[in-house]
């Protein structure tokens, strides 16, 4: 059956809105998916902000990357990063304790995680603002803390991208506390990120 292929563009920069196309494709080409695996990093799991949650969820995040990688699909890791003089940034003056200290091990993504060749972006602060360069099409986030930088992200991404599926597993992300990831899934979900 000759089904019509709709797309959306945001290539002409004069449109308040998007430019609705339809043509007249049979084929339609299946959207890349991309998981990005947000701050899998010691300091966040048993380091300096560990948490028995986060603890909890490497195996799931582990087989979660697994499955992206046996397809082929896309990863993207993130890594949260400071330097010496934390304490007296914003961030440290709200959460004094240092971690993710560039080069120390408490910063380096949890052994056996990571899948060679993949992009790993340092991140200075909790959502991205570069992701407009990544071109992504369906993407599920995972890993710490959903109630920081996982909904960060999330949202960060629905903003740029309005038109595709963001995607959250709870069974692969952990918060600062139970209540507030839960509170966080909530946020996203009511944004229209699907939680899985
Ligand atoms: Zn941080």
């Amino acid at each position: 059956m000759e089904k019509k292929h709709m797309h959306i563009s945001y290539q002409s920069d004069n449109l308040a809105y998007p430019e609705i196309i339809i043509d007249d494709e049979t084929e339609e080409e299946k959207p890349k998916k991309t998981l990005i695996v947000i701050d899998m990093q010691n300091d966040f799991i048993d380091g300096a902000l560990g948490t028995k949650e986060a603890v909890a969820i490497v195996d799931n995040v582990k087989k979660k990357i697994k499955e992206y990688a046996d397809r082929g699909d896309e990863i993207i890791f993130t890594q949260d990063t400071h330097h010496e003089g934390y304490l007296w940034t914003n961030e440290g003056k709200h959460l004094p304790v240092a971690h993710c200290i560039e080069g120390s091990n408490g910063w380096k993504i949890r052994e056996g995680l990571y899948v060679e060749g993949s992009p790993c972006i340092l991140k200075f602060s909790f959502g991205y603002t570069g992701w407009k360069d990544y071109d992504l099409e369906d993407v599920e986030l995972v890993g710490l803390c959903t109630d920081i930088c996982v909904v960060s992200n999330a949202l960060i991404i629905k903003a740029l991208y309005p038109e595709i599926p963001v995607k959250v597993d709870s069974s692969c992300c952990a918060g600062v506390t139970p209540e507030s990831h839960e509170a966080a899934l909530q946020t996203m979900k009511m944004c229209q990120v699907e939680i899985l």
